[in-house]
């Protein structure tokens, strides 16, 4: 894959998506971060070769489930795949992410087994 946006307010999560990523062994060339889904689009928009987001639900300025209608105005289900990282805090918003157009989600805690198997379909 070539670039991947990770959007999460919690620069934390955002480094252990990162090592799990690594963990999976999922192959990417560029990882973009950003902290909630206004800085999403800024990325989104200055990087339009991003092939797949991965995006936290609960963030300030604009969460996960405004940041998939944002995104699904420009961009189909196929051209750019949203899989969502939730907490069980996340599940209201996260069922209306995905009627909005989010393509999957993992839970956290996540496994390197998890993130492989709710991210291959969109690998390779
Ligand atoms: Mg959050």
């Amino acid at each position: 894959m070539n670039k991947l946006l990770i959007v999460d307010d919690s620069s934390t999560m955002r480094k252990i998506i990162m090592r799990v990523l690594r963990q999976a062994e999922i192959s990417v060339d560029n990882i973009l971060e950003a902290g909630n889904g206004v800085e999403g689009m800024q990325q989104l928009l200055s990087n339009p070769d991003i092939a797949l987001v991965l995006s936290d639900v609960n963030m300030p300025e604009m969460n996960g489930l405004d940041f998939v209608k944002e995104i699904r105005k420009s961009h189909t289900k196929e051209k750019l795949p949203v899989i969502m990282v939730t907490t069980e805090s996340g599940q209201g918003l996260l069922a209306n992410a995905l009627e909005e157009g989010a393509n999957g989600y993992v839970c956290k805690p996540f496994t390197p087994e998890t993130i492989r198997s709710a991210l291959e379909p969109y690998c390779g």
